[in-house]
């Protein structure tokens, strides 16, 4: 835990188009910044930053926020971790919440293993590059599989001696402890005597995400070898093999921006893909795919496509593997490469234009894909094509959105020439055993008695769309205009004239009526507002933007990006425009009302439901009750309609 007093270190010390910079080339327009989308594909500028507000906006896609939400977004960081990396760039310590000793040995033994990868992945490369060794076997192995200079230094590959202990002597010798060694399982002990793991292979670092070297895989290059052809890292307190994907780190930016990720097999087959231009590809490096390494990519991408070796046996049998991607909501697809070629062999037989070429045709929707398939298989068997149809329609029972079940239902119903109410029966009776089965390994809060569904409405609040608009519009206003003049107002005693801000109208009008936000952002941000008006001081608009609650500065950041909009309310009154600020009385106080108007007719909906229940239990004196609250809230919304015209509100 970062302490309060660093974050808002950190927060004050970050300049918007400074941080931005680095990233994305930013051309200066007026009184704002303008570049190209990091975070969508774009041939024209609309991603556009202001100094003065400390925010950046895309009017392309939408992207919205101050810096840290910019480095959150663009680097895939947790907000700690963009915290931290702003504190790196602008020099600033970070006073972390005290840490146990458990958790102080832990960190460091994590951070010492880093540091022996890190130093193990010089090594290897210096190998690779600068001894006769390394270039007459490692080098001329990867030349001759026709990889560029460029490609190797992306990846960092290396070189590991062909004997049995020079690469741990000489880490020894360099001053790095033998036992890290050992744990990062590089070196393997063996009684008392020390040697390498990776011995004459050649060096693939496997990357984290920002770029930390985890473990290795390493490839034997002598042909006679009694070993196994690739050898990974064992696990270790840094290396999970299940939990990472070879070349995350180098596929991360082209995966967010094509929006959609590559799975290949191998690390060559990583390497081959970025030589043809295709950069948004990762390998899960021999094992099948993990729930965890799915989570991985959908932090990226919700879209995956799967590239296979042209071996039918093969296919099928990782077909299964294929459910778990389905199953976390992602879209598959499959291309399927000819017979006997891999990834790698195939890019390199043809040109890059024909190899990206045919991807783009081939690639075919995973569970058309298995149909198909099995379909082929089962041909006229009428016993094999009953277990066809219960193997494809758990595929699709698996995925979590119904409209997507739904499509491939009616598709399934097609290509199998299976009546399309058998299907939606057979993927139910899947999805209630499903449920059955979660329910009795996790008992929750869904196995206690259903609540009565006024409970329910009352427990899920409104969720209503215009509801929500005028709780952002209140919050908008008080951001952007709180300390501007609402009106003038002359004390009834002495007769002296006063102003009556923005902040102090809005707040004394919710209030007074004891309103509050159904969204719990802006009845944060509401709170925190009426706070310091209360103790005179009006806050302005950046002690939001560079709020420490990220959800309070991102909010924020969108409500102000927006500002020179005239509020929608306003805009459905005029026909001329004018500024917010010429018109920000009769505006200011539409919005309240409209709040107002917008609690009322939510209150009325709940006594309404509340009226039923009490009809359908005949209990006449809550009846009366109800109904007397219903008319008066009624008489209310009429004036309130009233002030502002029926046609806004209807
Ligand atoms: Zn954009």
């Amino acid at each position: 835990m970062i302490d309060r007093a660093t974050i808002e270190r950190i927060l004050d010390a970050a300049q918007i188009v400074d941080v931005i910079q680095e990233f994305v080339p930013l051309k200066k327009r007026g009184v704002n910044y303008l570049g190209l989308c990091p975070f969508h594909n774009e041939k024209t500028p609309s991603f556009t930053v202001s100094p003065s507000k400390e925010i950046f906006k895309c009017f392309g896609c939408g992207k919205v926020g101050n810096s840290v939400n910019f480095i959150m977004e663009h680097e895939h960081l947790s907000y700690p971790e963009a915290l931290k990396y702003l504190a790196r760039k602008y020099h600033i310590e970070v006073v972390e919440k005290e840490l146990s000793q458990e958790e102080l040995d832990k960190q460091n033994e994590r951070e010492s293993l880093l540091v022996v990868t890190a130093y193990a992945a010089r090594r290897f490369s210096e190998n690779l590059f600068h001894t006769d060794e390394g270039v007459s076997i490692g080098l001329s192995y990867f030349r001759e599989r026709g990889f560029r200079q460029d490609t190797l230094k992306k990846f960092e590959v290396g070189y590991s001696k062909d004997k049995r202990d020079a690469f741990t002597n000489k880490a020894i010798e360099d001053g790095y402890k033998q036992d890290f060694l050992v744990k990062t399982g590089l070196s393997i002990q063996h009684d008392d005597r020390v040697f390498d793991r990776f011995s004459g292979r050649v060096m693939f670092p496997i990357h984290s995400l920002s770029g930390q070297v985890l473990g290795f895989g390493g490839r034997i290059l002598k042909s006679d070898a009694k070993t196994a052809k690739y050898l990974n890292s064992p696990e270790s307190e840094i290396y999970h093999k299940s939990r990472i994907l070879y070349g995350i780190y180098q596929a991360r930016k082209m995966i967010t921006r094509e929006d959609k990720c590559y799975l290949v097999e191998g690390y060559t087959d990583v390497m081959s893909l970025h030589e043809t231009g295709i950069e948004n590809v990762v390998a899960s490096s021999g094992t099948s795919l993990t729930q965890e390494q799915v989570r991985l990519i959908k932090r990226f991408t919700p879209n995956i496509t799967i590239l296979y070796d042209g071996d039918a046996a093969g296919i099928k049998a990782s077909l299964r593997g294929i459910d778990l991607v389905l199953e976390e909501g992602m879209n598959v697809k499959i291309v399927l490469l000819p017979d006997g070629e891999d990834p790698d062999s195939y890019s390199k037989k043809i040109s890059n234009e024909e190899f990206t070429g045919y991807i783009r045709e081939q690639e075919t929707d995973f569970i058309r894909f298995k149909t198909q398939l099995l379909l082929e298989e089962a041909s006229n068997d009428p016993v094999k094509k009953a277990g066809l149809i219960k193997d494809v329609v758990k595929s699709i029972a698996v995925i979590p959105e119904a409209i997507t079940r739904t499509v491939y239902i009616k598709e399934c119903s097609t290509l199998m020439e299976v009546a399309e109410p058998i299907l939606y029966q057979e993927v139910n009776k899947i999805r209630q055993q499903k449920t059955f089965q979660d329910r009795n390994k996790y008992p929750g809060p869904e196995d206690l008695p259903v609540p009565p569904p006024v409970m329910q409405k009352q427990v899920q609040g409104t969720g209503n769309e215009t509801a929500y608009y005028s709780e952002k519009e209140i919050i908008r206003l008080l951001l952007r205009f709180g300390a501007a003049e609402f009106e003038k107002i002359s004390d009834r005693i002495s007769g002296k004239e006063e102003i009556r801000t923005v902040a102090d109208y809005i707040v004394t009008e919710i209030t007074s009526d004891e309103l509050s936000f159904d969204n719990n952002i802006c009845q944060s941000i509401f709170s925190e507002f009426r706070f310091n008006v209360e103790q005179g001081l009006i806050p302005g608009e950046k002690q939001f933007v560079k709020h420490e609650d990220p959800d309070i500065s991102h909010l924020s950041a969108d409500l102000l990006a927006d500002s020179h909009e005239l509020s929608r309310i306003w805009r459905e009154k005029q026909t001329y425009v004018e500024t917010e600020e010429m018109k920000l009385k009769e505006i200011v106080s539409d919005v309240v009302l409209k709040f107002k108007s917008d609690k009322i007719k939510t209150k009325r909906k709940e006594i309404m439901s509340q009226l039923e229940e009490a009809v359908k239990n005949n209990d006449t004196e809550n009846i009366i009750a109800l109904q007397k609250r219903y008319a008066l809230l009624g008489t209310a919304l009429k004036m309130i309609s009233e002030k502002l015209g029926n046609r806004i509100l209807l």
